[in-house]
């Protein structure tokens, strides 16, 4: 007989393309969540898993935290969607990000990362009156048809065109500009040979889409100076480091201030969020009308729900300890990982910050997207599969990112190790 999952997965495929909501949420044998609690998750036959997946990052509390569940149903007793004017809610959530956030003079909302890139593109292009944009290879910033193209590309594709989808308009994409991670060089040779023309450089300031690699300090300044002596908006995407590294996102950690930067995902813990936050010269543009407007609209920017999840995420993670807690357990996993690569005699070794994590199946040294070419990803994918098999929720795909939340604590991580032990054993 069929189990629940079977039934569910067979009832998915014939109403939802590919019966998954993306490519990205297959996991390879079909499971239909039914229920999430803290760090596990239980399908729909009644099987408990652990959650190492985080809804790719957005969980940061566990899941529903009773806090931001409060919230939720708190503000649903009074308000739903307006859509008109303002609430005082939103000024509320506004001013809490503007102190936290060292580049936000002024935020404005919007309801994923994807549209907060875009927003925070088409505002650079306004300011500078330039078309060019660059973007790092490997770095992901969206959907859209800016940014959509050199993910993970095969080392034929780094310096081509490699759009993520068929039916991206190559008019858009061709003024974006695809250059290596960590090569301040690179970007000054470019922007000076074609002056005039680049709006922004957009950049995840952890580039935690190719692994887990942290820009250098000096190439985050060398990107800081050569944007500002070339009029360039700086643009660091925290849509995955905001809020989960720290409230006012990696910059606040590495004291490194951009003119703009988008945040998303940890902002609410789990609700649909994305927020362009920056200078007040910038950002003033989205509030104008008439000459020199830029357009930000959305039906759902600011939804009550989303707007209550914020401020109760942000007061969760304002309590004290919370970042050490996550730093500490993303450390200890780490260091556990490596002492039983070691044991095992494998050539891999851990990656992230925080607690991001991740292994990669090769050695040595790697600093941007090219070095990672080197993983075994028969290797990579053979540890994944064994890990979902033995009930934790992983990416089953190579070299991707997985995550804590607040909720794994010591024997949720300890019980994680001990099938990681074996599984190293396995394919040592
Ligand atoms: N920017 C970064 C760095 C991301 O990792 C993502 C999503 O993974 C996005 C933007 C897009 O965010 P969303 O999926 O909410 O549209």
């Amino acid at each position: 007989m069929a189990s629940n999952n079977e039934l569910i997965a067979s009832r998915a495929e014939a109403v939802i393309p590919g019966g998954l909501l993306s490519p990205s949420r297959r996991l390879g044998s079909p499971i239909a969540f039914a229920r999430a609690d803290g760090p596990y998750l239980y399908d729909a036959d009644g099987t408990r898993y652990t959650d190492y997946h985080c809804a790719f990052g957005a969980n940061v509390l566990g899941h529903r935290n009773p806090a931001i569940s409060r919230a939720i149903a708190r503000v649903g007793e009074s308000l739903d969607l307006v859509g008109a004017g303002v609430l005082e809610l939103e000024v509320e959530v506004a001013e809490l990000l503007v102190k936290a956030i060292p580049c936000a003079d002024q935020v404005a909302f919007c309801s994923s990362g994807s549209e907060a890139t875009y927003h925070a593109l088409r505002l650079a292009r306004a300011y500078t009156g330039r078309k060019q944009i660059i973007k790092f290879q490997g770095g992901y910033h969206g959907w859209h048809d800016y940014v959509a193209m050199n993910g993970q590309s095969s080392r034929q594709m780094i310096d081509a065109f490699d759009p993520m989808s068929d039916g991206i308009l190559y008019d858009a994409a061709r003024y974006t500009k695809i250059l290596p991670y960590n090569d301040a060089t690179a970007v000054e040779e470019y922007i000076r040979a074609n002056p005039g023309e680049v709006a922004a450089v957009i950049i995840e300031p952890i580039a935690h889409n190719m692994g887990a690699v942290v820009a250098q300090n000096q190439f985050l300044r060398d990107l800081r100076r050569i944007t500002s002596e070339n009029g360039v908006i700086l643009i660091f995407d925290e849509v995955i480091t905001g809020f989960r590294h720290a409230l006012g996102g990696y910059q606040s950690i590495v004291g490194i201030t951009p003119d703009l930067a988008t945040f998303g995902k940890a902002a609410t813990s789990g609700y649909p969020i994305g927020l362009v936050a920056g200078r007040r010269d910038i950002m003033e543009r989205v509030g104008r009308t008439g000459e020199g407007a830029v357009f930000m609209g959305g039906t759902f920017n600011g939804t009550p729900s989303s707007m209550a999840a914020v401020k109760a995420t942000v007061q969760e993670l304002s309590k004290p300890g919370v970042y050490d807690r996550l730093f500490d357990f993303g450390s200890y996993l780490r260091k556990q990982i490596d002492e039983i690569i070691a044991r095992h005699g494998i050539r891999a070794q851990t990656a992230g910050f925080g607690s991001v994590w991740l292994v990669y199946f090769f050695e040595g040294e790697f600093k941007e997207y090219a070095d990672l070419l080197r993983n075994d990803n028969e290797l990579d994918m053979r540890f994944r599969r064994a890990l979902i098999t033995g009930r934790q929720i992983f990416q089953p795909l190579q070299l991707k990112r997985l995550y804590l939340s607040l909720s794994h604590d010591q024997t949720v991580l300890d019980d994680t190790l001990e099938l990681i032990d074996a599984t190293m054993a396995d394919l040592a």
